[in-house]
């Protein structure tokens, strides 16, 4: 998988240009136990050059796989920018725009700080499960009937 991305900013037409693919793990750089990206950063993107300024957008996603930080149980989930967007300021001397690192910090950002494997993770500690309270099952028939 590549590791970086770049564009090509000399040879970009007026029309711009549809980038996807996906860059390798390893731009993390991170050395987390608890959290580990797999499967690549999948980018799909617009760019496009509007006078001095080169104009990215698109969407981003990196599954991670990761411990709850509740009940400490490895799951997987996948962080999703949908509505990335960055511009770069370019001359005519620029050749290359390096996306790179814009692409690894978003998604950085957008990660959560205390990943839970679910919403109502209980945690660690066993929590009782209640019976279902029968009196609202009268309820439900009436409802249905
Ligand atoms: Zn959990």
């Amino acid at each position: 998988m590549e590791t970086e991305l770049k564009v090509s900013v000399v040879r970009m037409t007026r029309d711009g240009e549809e980038l996807s693919g996906a860059l390798d793990d390893s731009i993390y750089d991170l050395h987390d136990e608890f959290l580990k990206p797999f499967g690549g950063l999948r980018y799909e993107l617009g760019v496009q050059l509007f006078g001095s300024e080169l104009l990215v957008r698109g969407k981003l996603e990196q599954d991670f796989e990761a411990a709850c930080s509740r009940c400490g149980q490895d799951f997987d989930f996948t962080v999703k920018v949908p509505d990335f967007a960055t511009s770069y300021a370019v001359d005519e001397k620029t050749e290359f725009v390096e996306l790179t690192a814009e692409l690894r910090e978003s998604i950085l950002l957008t990660l959560p700080t205390y990943p839970v494997c679910r919403e109502d993770c209980p945690g660690i500690e066993k929590t009782e499960t209640e019976a279902p309270d029968s009196r609202w099952d009268a309820l439900d028939n009436l409802k249905k009937g």
